[in-house]
């Protein structure tokens, strides 16, 4: 079977499949509250934050759709500056949200004295950031956006960090994030189906106000049961077990470790572009270490480049995503790689280069 270095979803290791494979539990008994229980810890590290981390059976974008229908209330500006941002925004209305947005071209950064300007003509009461943008390879400036928006008081910011989640430190708390989510097919090496979510007190204060929130993604469903270490609705199960695999394999490598993995994974990559002359779509500063994006030169014929990839030595990268298909590819390095398996990737590719 090839060998996934797309970003997302990601390469799942054997471990994690037998993990999954467990006898199935109930969901309302004691075996699966110690389950949930048992992720907390190593969840509300990763997050920074010591509110509880909600288990949403859903791709990420149900939690991205449910935190506008929790906490949309005035009018909520979209950061957008790629796919799953401008996407975003798209979303805000068509959930009938007044919605605005800043943006810029894709495979730039999003400069938070913009969202200042913005923010200034008043009347918003929530923002959304997109951490690590997937599609570009861009890595926010979440430091920086975060103080400009809690500058502004009543404005609730959510942050996607879909493929930064536990591949960089994120401080929800100490950042004044509102809500904090993450698709676990990505940093996670799990296969989809499942998306962590912490909410602050605010946001679940502004949740309490809105109305029609619905039941199956209602945040205020999700921290009544958490209280009990459980779920409004059955989840993902099987997912879970293969989560609880997954954190104790971070607790025991020790996030700061697993961060500088990713960090020297991922320098790995850029000093291969050098090599061959590869321009990386992002700006030096905002570049993902989870990730890379490149840009195609006139000189590479991608889809030989990636077919013959895949055919001869299975490892599988990514063609570029919607506008930028074609004239981009993106290569992973996220989840459980190591320097030795970085190294087998970058020697195929050489080989495929000739
Ligand atoms: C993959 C991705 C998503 C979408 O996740 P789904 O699981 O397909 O819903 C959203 N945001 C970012 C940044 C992503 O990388």
């Amino acid at each position: 079977m090839p060998k996934l270095f797309i970003p997302g979803p990601i390469d799942v290791s054997k471990e994690t499949f037998a993990a999954m494979s467990q006898p199935m539990i109930g969901h309302r008994g004691s075996e699966f509250e110690a389950l949930y229980a048992s992720l907390q810890p190593g969840l509300k590290e990763l997050a920074g934050t010591t509110r509880p981390v909600f288990l949403s059976t859903s791709s990420a974008w149900g939690v991205m759709e449910a935190s506008l229908r929790n906490l949309g209330g005035k009018k909520v500006l979209n950061l957008c500056n790629g796919a799953f941002s401008d996407k975003w925004f798209d979303v805000s209305k068509k959930i009938g949200l007044d919605a605005d947005k800043i943006q810029v071209e894709w495979g730039q950064t999003i400069d938070p004295e913009a969202v200042r300007a913005k923010l200034s003509e008043g009347g918003f009461d929530l923002v959304t950031l997109i951490h690590n943008e997937t599609s570009t390879g861009v890595m926010a400036d979440l430091e920086g956006i975060a103080k400009v928006v809690k500058s502004f008081p009543g404005v609730l910011l959510i942050v996607d960090s879909v493929s930064s989640f536990s591949a960089v430190p994120i401080e929800m708390d100490k950042l004044g994030i509102d809500v904090l989510l993450a698709g676990v097919q990505k940093a996670l090496a799990l296969p989809p189906g499942l998306t962590v979510f912490a909410v602050s007190e605010d946001a679940m204060a502004r949740a309490k106000e809105t109305p029609n929130r619905g039941y199956y993604f209602d945040f205020l469903e999700f921290a009544k049961n958490a209280e009990a270490n459980n779920t409004p609705s059955t989840p993902a199960i099987s997912l879970l077990f293969g989560l609880q695999q997954i954190m104790e394999n971070i607790a025991a490598e020790g996030v700061s470790n697993r961060f500088a993995r990713h960090a020297s994974n991922n320098a790995m990559i850029h000093a291969w572009g050098e090599k061959h002359g590869f321009k990386n779509f992002a700006p030096e500063g905002n570049q993902s270490v989870s990730l890379t994006c490149f840009a195609t030169p006139e000189s590479l014929d991608l889809s030989a480049f990636i077919k013959t990839l895949k055919t001869k030595h299975g490892f599988v990268i990514n063609g570029g995503y919607g506008k930028i298909k074609g004239t981009t590819f993106r290569i992973s390095n996220m989840g459980n790689e190591t320097t030795e398996t970085m190294q087998e990737l970058i020697d195929a590719m050489d080989d495929v280069l000739g």
